[in-house]
């Protein structure tokens, strides 16, 4: 029997309150699924800082580094606006990031057919959309040096940020492309801009070359950023994995995630590299949104999100796909009967707690699984 070590970091403000029911839907897996989980929960964000006056503690660290997979709620808040910048939240989330060297973001958009009226696109372009976007998380233009902004000689101040991209890099982006494509739609779309940029020639040239190497099985095209953005709102199904640098990655999984409208309703994941030995990643899971401060505590925040990151671990780091999907397929079964957190309720509709749609996500899985 598998078994699994998941570190849970709720984090704060709305963060705790959604991860109490991925606490509810593990505990069922842990029942049913025929697999155990073991789940050690800690500080991360302000909750931390208030604890330690760190974001996030070494030992929590060491723990994050050590676990199958790492399930973060979000960091924030008004509270913590005045504290030193090195220990502000957000850097909890950072550092997890830069140590564990989690270098493939994924965000998939999917259209759950009951939502496709809360899309600002119509519904015959979103009802069914189900694509993945792939944004390099450790290299490019954010991190790329020199970054500065000097003084020239007759006053006028002057601002360089710097796109950097070595061979290595695009490589093991377009390998963990290549591989999920392989799971989905066997179709990859890489996106950069080779017709302004040298690192977009290189970008093209090096998924071009791995593509020919170790993945000519997968269908590969290529297509000019600005472009790409266009098709996303003009035919968005056409798209199965796109995989594209940090800075135009930023940009499209945004657009792509709005095509699929609430925020509550949007997983992610940040992958490392395979472990030589035993080839399994370094992984956080992690919703979009942030700690909504202005709904923390009222428990009417919607725990999808923050379902469906781990509906993902269970895909990427547990090699459960069929559990996945359960997950996944409960969640589409629970908006199917109308049930709706506030943010999805239409106006003057009932609506139910965070707690009330853990219970029918769980329910509904029960139900699937006979
Ligand atoms: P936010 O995502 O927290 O909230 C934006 C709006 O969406 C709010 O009106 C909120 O109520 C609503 N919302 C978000 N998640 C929801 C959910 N699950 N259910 C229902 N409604 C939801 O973004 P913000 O207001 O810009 O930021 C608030 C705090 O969160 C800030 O401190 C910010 O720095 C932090 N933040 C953290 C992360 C993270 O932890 N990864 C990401 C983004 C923002």
């Amino acid at each position: 029997m598998a078994s699994f070590n998941l570190l849970l970091l709720p984090g704060d403000g709305i963060g705790p309150e959604v991860m109490s029911e991925v606490e509810r839907v593990i505990g069922w897996l842990d029942k049913n699924s025929g697999s155990t989980f073991e789940t050690e929960t800690d500080l991360v964000g302000g909750s931390s800082y208030d604890a330690h006056k760190v974001s996030i503690t070494d030992a929590a660290m060491e723990k994050a580094q050590a676990a199958d997979a790492v399930i973060f709620g979000s960091v924030g808040g008004p509270k913590w606006d005045s504290v030193p910048y090195e220990v502000r939240p957000e850097a909890g989330l950072l550092r997890l990031r830069k140590d564990m060297d989690l270098f493939a973001n994924l965000r998939p958009a999917i259209c759950y057919p009951a939502l496709a009226d809360g899309s600002s696109l119509k519904r015959e372009i979103v009802e069914g959309l189900d694509i993945l976007i792939l944004r390099e998380l450790t290299g490019g233009v954010y991190f790329g040096e020199p970054k500065e902004i000097v003084t020239l000689e007759n006053g006028e101040k002057r601002a360089v940020d710097t796109q950097v991209y070595t061979t290595h890099e695009i490589e093991r982006i377009a390998a963990v492309a290549f591989e999920l494509a392989r799971t989905r739609g066997n179709k990859v779309t890489s996106m950069e801009k080779r017709n302004v940029m040298r690192t977009g020639v290189l970008w093209n040239q090096v998924v071009t070359a791995l593509h020919k190497a170790e993945y000519s099985d997968v269908t590969l095209e290529h297509m000019l950023a600005d472009a790409g953005s266009m098709q996303l709102v003009r035919w968005p199904k056409q798209f199965d994995v796109i995989v594209t640098d940090n800075l135009f990655g930023d940009m499209l999984s945004d657009q792509a995630a709005m095509l699929t409208g609430s925020l509550g309703m949007l997983p992610s994941a940040s992958l490392g590299a395979p472990d030589p030995a035993t080839g399994k990643r370094k992984a956080l899971y992690e919703p979009v949104h942030g700690s909504a401060p202005d709904i923390a505590g009222k428990g009417v925040a919607n725990p999808i999100a923050m379902i469906a990151s781990l509906g993902m671990s269970l895909r990427y780091s547990c090699d459960m796909g069929e559990a996945a999907d359960l997950v996944d397929g409960a969640i589409a079964d629970v908006l199917n009967s109308g049930t709706r957190t506030a943010d999805l309720a239409a106006k003057g509709h009932n609506s139910v707690s965070t707690t009330e749609m853990g219970e029918a996500i769980v329910a509904a899985m029960s139900k699937r699984a006979g």
